[in-house]
């Protein structure tokens, strides 16, 4: 094995060229990024386009991540929704602080406080200046910044990271914040895309959409996420897979823009295209039909408690 720079997570060098891709989805710039893969089970960006994120997050970017759900949107809250309920029901206490990193303007957090009554005390951290008052607006609290940088004494019963791990330089800080900012017998709910599932496979050079390419930084598989929750004191209380629709649509997409077939600009990023919404609610049904038979599935959901 060729050696190369450090793996962001558990720092070996012996890591190799694993895929290179291009930012297929809004058109940013025609570079192509190289990602590597370490034998602990993470590929990784390289390198880290760390001082171009005004570039690589574009206005629009924000722009498409809110609006109203499509029916793809709505059956996977519904799905979701399932996981939250439970996942609440077996936290205890009388009253529940619930922290979102990455949480926008807070509508996810809003649900959950209707799902259980019990949570009371909402906070987003985020780095969107704009989500702002909307969150607040929602009765959250809001920190505008890195989850790294947020200083506070108080504790949280549930801490959600839902796709946000693989987008940050320096996961091993994130995690250790995390397990710092859970309160005893409390839970971080991780969600994250999997490199070992088998559109990763099949995309893997040719702009599968889990690299959301070049806004993912770090990626996992099982074991490679489990290891990164071990080093900061944290274990896996359970695991699940979940379908992670836009992967193959991007990776199909970009397969028939490249021939051609389709076109995608910077002016149109490809979410705007007339056959994302289709063809991603067709993987989202296939997926959801892998899932059920026990497929190990696009996107992968962990929940974890501190050790001891
Ligand atoms: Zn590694």
């Amino acid at each position: 094995m060729q050696h190369g720079p450090a793996c962001p997570v558990c720092g070996s060098k012996a890591n190799e060229v694993w895929a290179s891709a291009r930012d297929v989805e809004y058109h940013t710039s025609d570079d192509v990024y190289e990602y590597r893969r370490c034998t602990c089970g993470v590929t990784f960006i390289d390198p880290m386009p760390t001082s171009r994120l005004a570039e690589i997050y574009p206005p629009n970017y924000y722009a498409y991540a809110s609006g109203t759900p499509g029916l793809v949107e709505r059956i996977k809250q519904r799905l979701d929704a399932r996981l939250f309920r439970r996942l609440l029901g077996s936290l205890d206490g009388e009253h529940l602080r619930v922290l979102d990193v990455g949480g926008g303007d807070g509508w996810l957090l809003s649900v959950i406080r209707e799902i259980d009554p019990r949570v009371q005390s909402t906070m987003v951290v985020d780095l969107d200046p704009d989500a702002e008052a909307l969150a607040r607006g929602r009765g959250h609290d809001y920190f505008c910044g890195p989850v790294e940088t947020f200083d506070t004494d108080g504790q949280f019963d549930l801490v959600l990271l839902l796709n946000i791990i693989e987008h940050v330089a320096d996961p091993v800080a994130v995690m250790g914040r995390v397990r710092k900012l859970l309160a005893p017998g409390g839970v971080a709910l991780v969600k994250t895309p999997n490199t070992d599932s088998l559109d990763a496979r099949l995309f893997r050079r040719r702009n599968w959409g889990g690299y959301h390419c070049p806004r993912h930084w770090v990626l996992f598989d099982r074991a490679g996420l489990e290891s990164l929750a071990a080093g900061a004191g944290l274990r896996i209380r359970r695991f699940s897979y979940t379908q992670g629709a836009p992967f193959w649509t991007v990776g199909t997409l970009a397969s028939l823009s490249r021939r051609g077939a389709v076109r995608v600009n910077a002016q149109r990023p490809m979410v705007r295209h007339p056959l994302f919404s289709p063809l991603n609610a067709a993987f989202a049904a296939f997926d959801i039909a892998r899932g059920a038979l026990g497929g190990r599935t696009s996107q992968m959901f962990f929940e974890l408690e501190s050790v001891g």
